[in-house]
């Protein structure tokens, strides 16, 4: 018989997204059906999300969830069975997820995801659940509100996508919470004299993930861990690093309309009308040489200093570069002047664009990721999938997907991609002058490109870890 998993989050593609979270929380329900499970997904009731929702209805009353009334409201989207939680006073409003158009964070987001939790630990009771997948600090009170009710409920599981974002307030919004006062502990939400909604998620939870066995790792030290690291080590053996999958349809270079020319791993030569789409572009000059790209979030996890840092010598060494990002605003400047200063050699197009990140893939010769801290990391793994081979940083899903040309590698024909030996710029020259040369024996780099693209990281494998890990909880609420 199916189980039935209430998994809960404060963003889901297609209906609303702001990173990875969405992809994964669209993405695992089809990949879990195939295990057995049967998800319902339970987002905040936004205006994108009531108006996507096709076949409503009402079927939860709340006459006053943290100042207002709410309803939930049942309902499907493409394949996807929701519950939206359709409290106007905290979702309905123009702006962004977390925060106003200037990008300030909503005061009561405190209310808007306590409610989001405390909606969700009734939802999973009243309608008997089996498990519960809470992801990130948005939902990570579900686990905090069904420890501490007095009416029994099931197990839960919290993923964490990245441990940066906590989701911390003042310890004065602690009285507004409705948990009985001893919650405010070391075992419940008290964090730093504050509240922490993903600590006090990652106490109550049977539980913990993150996607991807490094990082898992990772987060148990200061370095990573963000302040949770202790956390973290306390409950080692309740934490699991599943990595995050590629949704293979909308990223296949074989059947992908962004792409000048399609292809396999066995017309890699029909990949040279891509590399020309890209350089045409972006204004490049065209050249055989190494075409490298960037994809990415503008920001200081993601490294993107070091590849302004390196830039000059890249170009004086015939290496060119193409970037797509946005963010950082000295950081945009930064590729701005760099563009500028090497016209032909590097291009650099500030926004977000969704087709020329697929022609990136698709033409570029490999893709640069020098990440301070990566989680799991998509790029990386379209790169792979696309023959765009992936320059990255030792850490996180970087480590844990991509195997480095060193000479073991190299000798047993497993390489996929460069991993920088330091995490600073000279590591980063460094991994890419030994691309640079490999890129020079056009049959040596065709060899990696073909290896690099039968690399499988679909749903597949991930969801047959994440139902494991539910059917051992259900299992053990169950003795
Ligand atoms: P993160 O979620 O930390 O930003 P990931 O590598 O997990 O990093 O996912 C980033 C996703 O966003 C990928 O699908 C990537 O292709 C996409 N992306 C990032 N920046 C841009 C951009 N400027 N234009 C188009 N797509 C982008």
């Amino acid at each position: 018989m199916a189980r039935a998993v209430l998994s809960i989050a404060s963003e889901v593609y297609p209906l609303v997204k702001t990173g990875g979270l969405a992809d994964v929380v669209g993405a695992l329900p089809a990949a879990l059906a195939a295990h057995q499970f049967e998800t319902t997904t339970l987002v905040p009731g936004y205006p994108d999300v009531m108006k996507s929702l096709s076949g409503q209805r009402a079927t939860m009353q709340w006459p006053d969830l943290f100042g207002g009334p709410a309803r939930l409201v049942e309902g499907e989207a493409g394949a996807l069975s929701l519950f939206a939680l359709d409290a106007p006073h905290l979702y309905a409003r123009a702006g962004g997820l977390y925060g106003d158009a200037a990008g300030k964070d909503w005061p009561d987001n405190w209310k808007r995801f306590a409610a989001l939790g405390q909606a969700g630990a009734r939802i999973a009771r009243d309608r008997a659940f089996d498990v519960v997948h809470a992801h990130d600090w948005q939902a990570a009170m579900a686990p905090v509100y069904l420890r501490y009710s007095d009416l029994a409920g099931p197990p839960s599981l919290i993923t964490i996508h990245n441990i940066a974002f906590q989701g911390r307030f003042d310890a004065s919004v602690f009285a507004g919470l409705g948990l009985p006062p001893r919650a405010f502990s070391i075992e419940g939400v008290e964090y730093f004299g504050g509240v922490g909604f993903l600590k006090g998620g990652m106490q109550a939870a049977d539980a913990i993930s993150t996607v991807s066995p490094t990082y898992a790792r990772e987060i148990g030290a200061a370095e990573f861990g963000m302040g949770l690291e202790g956390l973290v080590a306390a409950r080692r053996r309740d934490v699991h690093g599943i990595l995050n999958g590629i949704d293979a349809a909308a990223w296949n270079p074989q059947t992908d309309d962004h792409l000048a020319a399609r292809y396999d791993a066995r017309s890699l030569a029909r990949r040279a009308a891509n590399k020309r789409a890209l350089e045409a572009a972006m204004g490049l000059a065209r050249d055989e040489g190494l075409l490298l790209c960037v994809v990415s979030r503008l920001a200081w996890q993601k490294g993107i200093d070091l590849i302004a840092a390196i830039a000059d010598g890249l170009a004086a060494r015939g290496v060119r570069l193409a970037i797509l990002g946005s963010g950082d605003k000295s950081m945009e400047e930064a590729f701005r002047d760099l563009a500028a200063r090497h016209h032909g050699r590097i291009a650099a197009r500030i926004g977000y664009d969704e087709t020329l990140s697929h022609m990136m893939q698709g033409g570029a010769d490999a893709i640069v990721i020098p990440s301070r801290f990566e989680p799991c990391g998509l790029t990386q793994l379209y790169g792979l999938r696309y023959g765009c081979i992936p320059i990255v940083a030792r850490t996180g899903g970087l480590a844990d997907t991509v195997i480095d040309a060193n000479d073991a590698a190299l000798a047993a024909d497993a390489a996929t991609g460069f991993m920088m030996r330091t995490s600073d710029a000279q590591g980063l020259a460094e991994a890419v002058e030994r691309a640079d040369a490999i890129h020079r024996d056009a049959a040596a780099w065709r060899r990696m490109q073909r290896r690099a693209m039968k690399a499988d990281f679909s749903w597949t494998a991930s969801a047959a870890r994440y139902a494991e890990v539910f059917n051992a909880l259900i299992g053990s609420a169950q003795r």
